[in-house]
């Protein structure tokens, strides 16, 4: 199974993703956990995207095509994966699809997670107070909603013109919003 998590920082996409990757035994690939460990390493990639991490802007293309293009190949990936936060852009949109064209595979779904401003900004105060992520300040969160906005939001028409886009309602508690997906991709 393979999959792409779509919706507005704060959606809850990491969430659910964590909880269908256990059940299904696929890969989670969440890009933004990729490049925190990378700037946590100290790496190259670290030191290349840190500043752009902090300030909510996006890492350039070619470098998280590239990216994911070397994470899929690996082991844990051979049932599925589920790709969280990527792709974030229209450019990243049709790499992926010419990667997965010339690897002879199609996307089984897009989910698109469906929330309300009010719920957004909710969750987006509650994750700053429990997550601590370095991140997550306001300013931040702002600049990545905004960006969002304005990059990715795009690609929900882009998806739904290609008949691959399924909406899932973002509201109400972890589970209910699980058992919402789980029946959305049965
Ligand atoms: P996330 O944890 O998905 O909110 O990602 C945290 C940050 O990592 C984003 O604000 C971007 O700076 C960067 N990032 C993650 N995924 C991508 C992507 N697909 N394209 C560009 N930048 C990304």
């Amino acid at each position: 199974m393979k999959v792409v998590f779509l919706g507005p920082p704060g959606a809850g996409k990491g969430t659910q993703a964590k909880l269908l990757a256990e059940r299904k035994r696929i890969a989670h690939i969440s890009t933004g956990e990729m490049l925190r460990a990378a700037v946590a390493a100290g790496s190259d990639l670290g030191k290349q995207v840190k500043d752009i991490i902090d300030s909510g802007k996006l890492v350039p293309d070619a470098l998280m095509v590239a990216l994911i293009q070397d994470r899929v190949k690996a082991v844990d990936c051979a049932e599925g994966y589920i790709l969280d936060g990527f792709p974030r852009t229209v450019p990243q949109a049709e790499a992926l699809a010419e990667m997965l064209k010339s690897n002879g595979v199609a996307l089984d779904a897009v989910v698109y997670f469906e929330v309300s401003e009010a719920d957004l900004l909710r969750r987006l105060e509650h994750r700053r107070g429990v997550e601590q992520r370095a991140d997550d300040s306001v300013a931040t969160q702002l600049e990545r909603l905004r960006v969002y906005r304005e990059q990715t939001a795009p690609l929900v028409d882009f998806y739904r013109a290609k008949g691959a886009l399924t909406s899932v309602d973002a509201a109400g508690s972890v589970d209910e919003v699980y058992s919402k997906l789980d029946s959305a991709l049965s």
